[in-house]
């Protein structure tokens, strides 16, 4: 399942360079996650990087992305082949 960014993001930068799919970007109003890019950070870490570094806690899961273990392999597999 991607994650996404909800309403309460405070613009503050912090999890932009702890992505390794370079998923995140900034929006128009907050922060935004390419859910077609994020893995969970599956791939590359047991856990997602930018969920800790974020103080708000606004980094949820992404219910219209809702993907297994094994999809998530897949999907970075596609993105670093
Ligand atoms: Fe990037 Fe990982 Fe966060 Fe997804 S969970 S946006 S891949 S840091
Ligand atoms: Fe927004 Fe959280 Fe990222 Fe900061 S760390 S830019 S508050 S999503």
């Amino acid at each position: 399942m991607a994650l996404m960014i909800n309403a309460e993001c405070t613009l503050c930068d912090a999890c932009v360079l702890e992505c390794p799919n370079e998923a995140i970007s900034e929006g128009d109003d907050i922060y935004t996650i390419n859910a077609l890019l994020c893995t969970e950070c599956v791939g590359h870490f047991d856990e997602p990087q930018c969920k800790p570094v974020c103080d708000p806690d606004c980094i949820v899961p992404n219910p219209d992305f809702v993907e297994s273990a094994d999809e998530l392999q897949q999907k970075y597999e596609m993105l670093t082949a």
